[in-house]
C-alpha cells in the first residue's frame, strides 16, 4: 500500500494550514464539518496520527478514535432531530476513499430522506458554522 503522506488535505487541516470548522478536538482526535455535506450536519471525525486509512491505523489510535465517533454521532442525531446516523468510513480508491489520512464520515439521517448526491459543490461557510454549532451545543449539554 502507499505510504501515508503528511501533506493530504486532511494533514494540512491539524497542522492549521487549512481552515475546517471544528466541533470537537482533544489530544488524539478532531471533528469537523465536511465542506461538501451529503446532509447538514456531516461531520469528519480523523485521529491526529496520520494514517492513510483503517488498513494501516495503530490499533491504539482505532480505539480513541471510535468513542469519538460514538460521541458525535449522538451529537448530531440530537442537533439535528434525526432518526438515524449514517457512518461510513472508505478504503481506497476503489472503495470511494478520495482523501489520504483516515476519516470517518458521521451523517444524521431521517426517515424518507435520501443523501445529496456528492456535487463537489461545497457548502456555505455561514451555514457549516450554524450547523457547527448546533453540534457543538448538544456536545455540551
Ligand atoms: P472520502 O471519499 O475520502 O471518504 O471523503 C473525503 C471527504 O472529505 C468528502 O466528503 C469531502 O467532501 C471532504 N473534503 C474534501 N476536502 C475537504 C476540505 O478541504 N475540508 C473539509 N472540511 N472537507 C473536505
Amino acid at each position: 500500500m502507499t505510504a501515508y503522506d503528511p501533506n493530504n488535505i486532511f494533514g494540512k487541516i491539524l497542522k492549521g494550514e487549512i481552515p475546517s470548522v471544528r466541533v470537537y478536538e482533544d489530544d488524539h482526535t478532531v471533528a469537523f464539518m465536511d465542506v461538501m455535506p451529503h446532509a447538514p450536519g456531516h461531520v469528519l471525525v480523523i485521529p491526529r496520527k496520520g494514517s492513510r486509512n483503517i488498513l494501516d491505523a495503530d490499533a491504539e489510535v482505532l480505539a480513541r478514535t471510535i468513542p469519538v465517533v460514538q460521541k458525535i454521532a449522538n451529537a448530531v442525531k440530537e442537533a439535528f432531530e434525526a432518526d438515524g446516523v449514517y457512518i461510513a468510513q472508505f478504503n481506497e480508491p476503489a472503495a470511494g476513499q478520495t482523501v489520504f489520512h483516515l476519516h470517518f464520515h458521521v451523517i444524521p439521517r431521517h426517515e424518507g430522506l435520501p443523501l445529496k448526491p456528492h456535487s463537489g459543490a461545497m457548502e456555505d461557510g455561514a451555514v457549516l458554522k450554524a450547523n457547527a454549532e448546533k453540534i457543538k451545543a448538544a456536545l455540551e449539554g
